[in-house]
């Protein structure tokens, strides 16, 4: 065992199980490890590094940032932050942008934003935000409370009051609740990630889209993980030809560094007021100068690109022995193997793939420019893994 293994294992708290590899350095899609061992990197470090690991344009517009001013709070104006904020209504028809430093915080907007506009407009006991059975909103008490797993409940409770999760697909039981209760907002991701990467149906989210529509209930697209062109789409509500009310994205949308935002639609556009909300770190100039970089240079060649990319693996997973079925839109693909996830997994990392779980799926959410020839190599390896 390595010192830092040691060290990590001793003084870090005990959240997480990694997988035993000690990465020290990365270009694009490939790693090393302190030994020297190189990986091809299917992780993105879970859909944060778009451009791969330390992208040169991406790098150097942080770099440049940080020389001049990495941080200067929200008390005063600063560039990258409004730039950003610039492109992302331009791209997407939301009209303003509140920034955080994760998909947790963009999400802890969403739902802030949800109830204030909800409260205001319909009275004070219409607060209930409906979520999905199986989706994953976020680690805080209350983005927790929005996320539909109970087995992420049990340690915490009592959870924030006021969300109510149906089963994916089930419109009839949103109709139905909604006889007996106000509705603030639903919330959904169009492919629910953490829960095993499972696209919505379309007519469901269309079924949604109008009842929100014609109910004056919020639509709230999680786009934290699914955003920032992993989806082959800007974002993934865009594969659905549905418009949000609000959109919350994070992950990807840094490049590598924390950012987290949540874009208000025109309904929600003004319902904050100085004081309402706030964050010390949200849009800090560096985080923003390397979104800016990153959200410029995905343009329709680029999502072409991941379109393709998709479709290749798709091809060589689809049927492949040792593979049950293969779900996913985009460069972020599930694959139900035979064989535990956890395992397949294992003897990537032994044969130099780094690749996810998501429930009982191999996980895979490459860089959206990863090299084809990369690419093929590491599917090579990933399929001999699945097939053993
Ligand atoms: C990762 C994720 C989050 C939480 O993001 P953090 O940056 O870890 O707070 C929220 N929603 C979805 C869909 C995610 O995939």
């Amino acid at each position: 065992m390595s010192d830092i293994k040691a060290l990590d294992r001793t003084y870090i708290a005990n959240t997480y199980a990694r997988f035993p590899v000690h990465l020290v350095s990365g270009k694009g899609s490939l790693a090393w490890d302190v030994e020297g061992k190189e990986y091809i990197d299917l992780g993105s470090g879970i859909a944060v590094n778009g451009f791969g690991i330390s992208d040169e344009v991406w790098l150097k517009a942080v770099t440049e940032q940080l020389s001049r001013l990495p941080h200067a709070s929200n008390l005063y104006f600063t560039e990258p932050g409004a730039k950003l904020a610039e492109m992302l209504c331009q791209r997407t028809g939301m009209k303003k942008v509140f920034f955080g430093n994760s998909g947790a915080e963009a999400n802890e907007c969403a739902i802030k934003a949800s109830r204030k506009y909800a409260a205001e407009k319909h009275g004070a006991d219409c607060y209930t935000i409906v979520t999905l059975e199986n989706s994953f909103h976020g680690r805080t008490l209350t983005t927790l409370s929005a996320t539909g797993q109970a087995h992420y409940h049990e340690l915490y409770q009592p959870l924030t009051p006021g969300f109510t999760h149906i089963p994916a697909g089930d419109l009839d039981a949103l109709k139905a609740l909604a006889k007996q209760t106000k509705i603030a907002a639903v919330m959904i991701e169009c492919v629910q990630g953490e829960g095993g990467v499972v696209p919505l149906d379309a007519h469901f989210v269309h079924g949604l889209d109008t009842f929100c529509k014609a109910s004056d209930v919020l639509l709230v697209v999680d786009e934290v993980q699914t955003g920032n062109g992993r989806s082959g789409q800007l974002y993934a509500y865009m594969n659905y030809g549905i418009q949000p009310d609000i959109v919350s994205t994070a992950k990807g949308l840094g490049g590598g560094l924390p950012i987290g935002a949540c874009l208000l639609g025109e309904k929600v556009k003004d319902v904050f007021a100085p004081g309402d909300h706030g964050s010390t770190f949200g849009g800090n100039p560096a985080s923003c100068a390397g979104g800016v970089s990153i959200l410029s240079r995905i343009d329709e060649a680029l999502l072409q690109g991941v379109r393709e990319r998709s479709q290749y693996i798709f091809d060589q997973l689809t049927g492949a022995k040792g593979v049950e079925s293969v779900s996913g839109m985009g460069l972020m693909i599930g694959v139900k193997p035979v064989k535990p996830a956890r395992e397949v997994v294992g003897k990537c990392i032994e044969n130099g793939v780094l690749c996810l779980t998501a429930k009982d799926r191999v996980r895979l959410l490459p860089a959206l420019n990863i090299p084809m020839e990369q690419l093929e190599k590491a599917i090579a390896v990933l399929k001999a893994a699945l097939a053993e």
